[in-house]
């Protein structure tokens, strides 16, 4: 019945919208330039970590011409919670002089222009452009990575790769929520222990004859 990818993602597309009809952004923000900041932050990093540093952090500067004055150690001290802090601060620092020498303290509105800024790679580039400009974009992360291999969606050689395979199997127009979606679905049921191919409705429906648990690629 799901012998091709284009059937397996027809149906997969549509459940997940069955499923989470509402695709919020999970990251707390109120424009582009503290989206960007909360994207950088969750690297590594649980949304809901982030969104309880972020409160304090914007407190303090919530747009780029106030965060560049304040010293990257205080920057630091806030964000230790998400990790990895000694370079986030210091990239959170430097994007905000960047915007506001370069861009006019606006976030821009280009993939090269993005990721251009420190701290910022083509996933961070994907989930702004998506989740604050509306640009069709397919940011994928490793969970993402590993549930479009367990669906058969991808041979999964990279998330460049993954990436591509994704694009070309969904409407463009469905990129954004779909991307949201997965994300949902994964963490509401591929846990660390559970997730290995063979345990829930859409593994169980695209791939009714799988017995074993599937190896993923990094
Ligand atoms: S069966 Fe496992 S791998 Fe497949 S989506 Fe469900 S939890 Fe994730």
């Amino acid at each position: 019945m799901f012998e091709k990818k284009t059937e397996r993602a027809a149906f997969i597309d549509q459940r997940l919208a069955e499923l989470y009809p509402e695709t919020p952004v999970p990251l707390d923000h109120k424009d582009a330039y503290t989206l960007l900041v909360a994207v950088l932050l969750s690297a590594q990093c649980t949304d809901k970590r982030v969104n309880l540093t972020t409160p304090a952090l914007f407190a303090l500067a919530d747009n780029p011409a106030a965060m560049a004055h304040v010293p990257v150690e205080q920057i630091q001290a806030i964000i230790r919670p998400c990790g990895l802090s000694p370079q986030k601060a210091r990239a959170i620092s430097q994007l905000s002089q960047i915007l506001m020498a370069k861009h006019g303290g606006a976030v821009p509105k280009t993939f090269e222009e993005l990721e251009e800024l420190p701290g910022v790679g083509h996933k961070t580039a994907s989930v702004v452009m998506a989740q604050a400009f509306g640009v069709p974009a397919f940011p994928v992360d490793t969970h993402i990575h590993r549930l479009a291999q367990r669906w058969g969606l991808t041979a999964g050689k990279n998330v460049e790769q993954t990436e591509a395979d994704l694009k070309r199997l969904f409407p463009r127009e469905h990129w954004n929520a779909l991307h949201l979606r997965i994300i949902f679905y994964g963490r509401e049921h591929c846990t660390a222990r559970g997730c290995d191919g063979t345990v829930c409705e859409i593994c169980r429906t695209v791939y009714p004859a799988r017995k074993r648990a599937v190896r993923v690629k990094k």
